[in-house]
């Protein structure tokens, strides 16, 4: 059983002012942000959620964490649906699924000192005596490399990479199983990024937590993730293992957001591809496959019909018509026999 398991989730959010709503009679326009994901974590590794910016990832990342609800589809945790858990059960879920930010420095409150930061959990959820909770947080400062002289400093008077020790430091406190880690080494010197990549790797060494690790940058989620998901306009389009999607991409997009990645082989080095246009706006997202104005390969069925997420190989799944027909699949076939069952049912 996985850890973790989100199905067909979906997010829209309103655009326009609910006033205007309201003056109309009619609801507005909305953005769907987040277009009928589906994934899966086990305990102990690590999913790579990557796009470009505002493809859905982080609206994701808070979907799965309860902190946004979803317009439609579940996320199951431990083997109980937790969508729509009372406020109690939210709470308790906060044990357990942690963030850690992009910014460590406008997540951390600039007026308290390293020690008060990371306790700060224990407090809220009154985990064990005061002596246990100051315990608790020199055992996770050791485990995140931080010294003792760090817990009387304020966030200001720390480097980057220490304050995101001490924003995983605060994660860390309760003992979670999964951690959605948002951009957290985007804002760090090269140098730095290695070291909190190396410092969470060891970590799930010894925890066994899971991370959903979100990043537009390729480079550095091959570095820590077991398995990689891209998403395009709120849609996972290809999903893999690390190996499969970064050494044999089924997906146009992948390929192009590949062509920019370092390698270690020159024989494999490549022109980046420059992608044609900007992403699409969700607001008014293309029919058909949602790459298709960027799209080099795209044909007539792909502005017309939506290509479904189908498996390659075991576990590797790309949602394209070129590389289904490639691999001898009518992909428009499989959506209309999809369309009848769901009609039928
Ligand atoms: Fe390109 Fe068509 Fe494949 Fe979409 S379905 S990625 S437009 S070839």
């Amino acid at each position: 059983m996985a850890l973790l398991e989100a199905r067909s989730l979906i997010r829209d959010f309103r655009v326009g002012p609910a006033w205007l709503e309201a003056i109309r009679g009619m609801p507005g326009p909305t953005m769907r942000a987040v277009d009928g994901v589906s994934l899966d974590l086990q305990a102990g590794e690590t999913l790579g959620l990557v796009g470009e910016s505002g493809c859905g990832k982080t609206t994701l990342g808070h979907l799965i964490l309860g902190l946004l609800r979803p317009t439609s589809g579940t996320v199951v945790f431990q083997g109980s649906d937790i969508t729509n858990a009372p406020r109690q059960r939210r709470r308790e879920l906060r044990r357990a699924m942690q963030i850690i930010f992009q910014d460590p420095y406008s997540s951390l409150d600039p007026r308290q000192r390293v020690a008060d930061i990371i306790r700060e959990p224990l407090d809220i959820h009154h985990i064990g005596s005061r002596r246990d909770r100051n315990r608790r947080v020199d055992e996770v400062m050791m485990q995140v490399a931080l010294q003792p002289r760090h817990k009387h400093l304020y966030p200001h008077e720390l480097s980057g990479g220490m304050r995101q020790r001490v924003g995983i430091a605060t994660a860390l406190t309760l003992d979670p199983k999964v951690i959605v880690a948002d951009e957290p080494t985007s804002a760090l010197d090269t140098s730095v990024q290695a070291e909190i990549l190396n410092l969470l790797s060891d970590l799930q060494g010894q925890t066994k937590m899971a991370y959903i690790f979100i990043s537009h940058n390729l480079d550095v989620v091959r570095h820590i993730s077991h398995r990689v998901a891209v998403m395009y306009l709120g849609k996972i389009v290809e999903s893999g293992s690390t190996e499969q999607v970064y050494s044999n991409p089924q997906h146009p997009y992948t390929r192009a957001l590949l062509s920019a990645t370092l390698t270690p082989d020159p024989a494999r080095a490549q022109e980046p591809m420059r992608l044609p246009g900007e992403v699409p706006s969700s607001l008014a997202p293309p029919a058909g496959c949602p790459f298709h104005p960027r799209c080099w390969l795209a044909q007539d069925v792909c502005k017309q019909i939506p290509p479904p997420l189908l498996e390659y190989q075991p576990a590797h799944f790309a949602a394209c018509h070129v590389t289904a027909s490639e691999h001898k699949i009518n992909a428009v076939a499989r959506v209309k026999d999809d369309a009848t069952n769901r009609h039928s049912s």
